[in-house]
């Protein structure tokens, strides 16, 4: 039997499964990161993951092993550029120390692309020719497959949607704009949201009753839960949220028009409180284009998604070397 190597590299984990031919899942490990012990320790442990992996599924062939890793990532250098979900990582160079290791292919995708070939191989996308997938958790990341294929920006890099302007006048963004699709939708964005307005205490809410009496400790699992548990400060919240999710949402529709839109995320999970407003913000725009046109879906793999669809990548790149 022969199989692929996924592996997801984000800020907190890092994650990896075998993967056959047809996307089965043969097995499964994670540990923590610690990226700040540095990049030497992170190869090493990703490496271990490999291992136990390979310990997993006993006489198998590996054919390659695919990453996808929180971004920026260089695909053309194999190098991961990300001091700020991994602290010390700049100009990492991940895949040659697995290639020289395990002497199989290695590739390297944005963890956001890696997610949305993982739902079009295996979850919500189902093979469509024009896929978009926004994952919406600490940021926002967006990734359109065409025709199966990842559309690259120039020079191979990831295009940021998740830093659109939606609103000049909005929060300053760590990329320094202002009012980003993620500094006004993500999870971060949600929980300041939440915490401003539970300090203007105009609304009685059990949020901070929920956060232990601690309005930092607000994030936006709490507000989900308060809003799903009927919570008017929660639910006001959400709505908010979800305008601006839905018009970043507009932007990419009218930009891109594709046939489905895969929603994942942790944020995501609770997509169906957001669902209301941005179906009917979604449906203000539908003039221009037909954006009724569109399915809105939330994502199927959860946070087996990168892992698969790295898995993808390789079986993609072995396909082209035929
Ligand atoms: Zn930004």
């Amino acid at each position: 039997m022969r199989a692929v190597v996924g592996i997801d590299l984000g800020g907190t984990l890092v994650r990896a499964g075998a993967l056959d031919p047809e996307g089965q899942l043969l097995a499964w490990a994670e540990t923590p990161i610690e990226a700040a012990r540095g990049p030497a320790a992170g190869v090493q442990r990703i490496t271990g993951l490999v291992h136990d992996i390979l310990r997993q599924i006993g006489a198998v062939q590996l054919l390659g092993i695919g990453i996808g890793s929180t971004g920026p990532v260089d695909r053309q250098l194999g190098a991961i550029q990300n001091p700020h979900t991994l602290p010390t990582w700049e100009n990492v160079d991940v895949v040659s120390p697995l290639q020289d290791h395990f002497g199989v292919p290695v590739t390297l995708e944005n963890d956001a692309d890696a997610a949305a070939l993982g739902e079009y191989w295996r979850g919500a996308g189902g093979g469509l020719d024009r896929l978009v997938m926004v994952t919406v958790g600490t940021g926002i990341g967006a990734a359109f497959v065409y025709r199966g294929e990842i559309y690259r920006g120039v020079q191979g890099h990831h295009p940021e949607t998740g830093h659109n302007v939606i609103d000049a006048s909005g929060p300053p963004c760590y990329c320094g704009a202002c009012g980003c699709w993620e500094s006004l939708a993500s999870g971060p964005a949600i929980a300041r949201r939440a915490q401003e307005a539970v300090l203007e205490a105009a609304t009685p809410t059990s949020l901070l009753a929920r956060a232990g009496g601690d309005v930092t400790a607000i994030d936006a699992r709490l507000v989900a839960e308060a809003a799903a548990g009927g919570d008017l400060l929660a639910r006001q919240v959400i709505a908010e949220s979800a305008r601006y999710l839905a018009l970043g949402l507009v932007n990419v529709i009218q930009f891109l028009l594709p046939q489905r839109i895969i929603l994942g995320g942790g944020v995501m999970r609770s997509y169906e409180l957001f669902r209301p407003v941005v179906e009917s913000v979604i449906t203000q725009h539908n003039v221009m284009a037909p954006t009724h046109l569109v399915e809105m879906r939330p994502a199927l793999l959860g946070q087996q998604a990168g892992v698969v669809g790295a898995g993808y990548a390789v079986y993609q790149l072995l396909q082209g070397e035929k």
